[in-house]
């Protein structure tokens, strides 16, 4: 989240990689408490609309439970 929405910034600042191929998170173990509490849609069975937004903002197929098995 950090950078998020400042000038030029597309997306979090702590996040590596390339979206939609590959990407982490570089500070992971000290990630926000939002980071923390947001859920992939049914990494533990329950959908998540905000993922699914948040996929399909940057060009992604919403999770569904087949990505988890
Ligand atoms: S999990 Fe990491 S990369 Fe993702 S928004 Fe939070 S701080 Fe940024």
């Amino acid at each position: 989240m950090k950078g998020t929405g400042s000038k030029g910034a597309s997306r979090c600042l702590a996040l590596e990689g390339e979206v939609g191929a590959s990407v982490s998170c570089s500070i992971y173990g000290n990630r926000p408490s939002p980071c923390r509490s947001f859920e992939a849609s049914f990494e533990s069975g329950i959908e998540n609309p905000g993922c699914a937004e948040a996929r399909v903002a940057k060009g992604l197929l919403p999770l569904t439970p087949a990505d988890w098995e």
